[in-house]
């Protein structure tokens, strides 16, 4: 299946992007200001301590900059960074490895941390709580079990959502934050701010009407601006203006406020086939051959957002307002 353009995982088309756009500080990183200014207090206390920082869980749906932020983390704290994700550690030996190769004060940011097995996430406790690492040595009775000093170092773990992990790894970070869908406004300055660092002209409507169109999510929106350009320079004189931006994330099929196929799809799936709900997810998932973990990472976060669907206790349903946006009439009561 073709890649879609409003997917909110990183593309290949993002992986060059992505280096240059990254902020480098937290003054540079747009919006999630609650998140912001909590880690610039502790940030700020651990280095007058002479402390690396606590452990911090950074939780939100793809692309709002997690991995940005814990590079930011990195930054400000002056220390290293070593990056690994959850499936790339697949045995506990390769765990240790990777703890006993950090330097004191380091970094470490594992990507999908939910998706670590139980026996790695075991040699993860000791590591947080006391920086020692316990290796048994051997088999059977003549095993042995041998502590390893770590050095200090500060755990970033990322991930979708919070409840993905296990509650004896959540319970030992001390910073859990979670990263919310971005306001247009702030995808406004992101835009423009990728638009100056990519060098794209564009102005405040064309700005507008991508933000609008971005679902809440700053890697989408980087990816429309660049999707855009082309249009605009082949198309049009080069600037991005609000009409350009309509006409083409028209011809790319996403609509006013940045649904595209499959989010029509799902709604109308919905609608149609289940009365507007309620549905449960795994029930929702074959009818649209979509993976469960997918539904709820991507696509809901934001149709919730947008007031389209609820979660009920009995499945989710679709709202009047969803009915609405594809013009159908609500009767109401799918969701009593
Ligand atoms: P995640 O790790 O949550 O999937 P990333 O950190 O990879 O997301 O962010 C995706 C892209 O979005 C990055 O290229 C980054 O440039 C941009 N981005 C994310 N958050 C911000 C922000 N607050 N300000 C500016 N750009 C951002």
């Amino acid at each position: 299946m073709a890649d879609r353009i409003i997917t909110t995982g990183s593309l290949s088309e993002d992986r060059d992007n992505e280096l240059v756009l990254r902020p480098q500080s937290l003054d540079a990183y747009i919006g999630q200001n609650k998140v912001k200014e909590n880690l610039r207090v502790y940030i700020q206390a651990a280095k007058k301590r002479g402390e690396p920082l606590d452990h911090v869980l950074l939780y939100g749906p793809p692309g709002l900059g997690k991995t940005t932020l814990s590079n930011i983390i990195a930054n400000e704290m002056g220390a290293g960074i070593k990056i690994t994700s959850g499936p790339a550690i697949e045995r506990p030996g390769d765990m240790a490895a990777v703890l006993n190769n950090l330097n004191e004060g380091d970094i470490l940011f594992i990507d999908e941390i939910h998706r670590l097995g139980k026996l790695v996430e075991e040699v993860l406790y000791p590591a947080m709580e006391d920086f020692v690492l316990d290796i048994v040595i051997g088999k059977g009775p003549a095993a042995k079990s041998i502590r390893i000093d770590l050095p200090k170092f500060t755990l970033i773990g990322a991930t979708t959502r919070s409840g993905l992990l296990s509650a004896p790894l959540r319970d030992r970070f001390g910073v859990i934050s979670r990263l919310e869908l971005y306001a247009p406004e702030d995808l406004k300055k992101i835009i423009f701010r990728s638009a100056k660092v990519l060098n794209i002209p564009i102005d405040d409507e064309g700005a507008a009407e991508l933000a609008s169109r971005s679902r809440g999510t700053p890697r989408i929106a980087n990816r429309l601006l660049k999707r855009v350009r082309d249009f605009a320079q082949v198309r049009h004189s080069g600037i991005i203006t609000g009409e350009v931006a309509k006409e083409s994330l028209d011809i790319l099929e996403i609509d006013s406020l940045g649904l595209d196929m499959t989010d029509r799809t799902m709604l109308l799936a919905m609608i149609e086939k289940f009365g507007g709900g309620p549905v449960g997810l795994n029930t929702l998932a074959v009818s649209i051959g979509e993976e469960p973990d997918t539904i709820e990472d991507v696509y809901e976060p934001y149709l919730i957002q947008l007031g389209f669907i609820k979660r009920t206790p009995t499945g989710r349903v679709v709202t009047e307002a969803g009915y609405e946006h594809f013009g159908l009439k609500y009767l109401g009561g799918n969701d009593k």
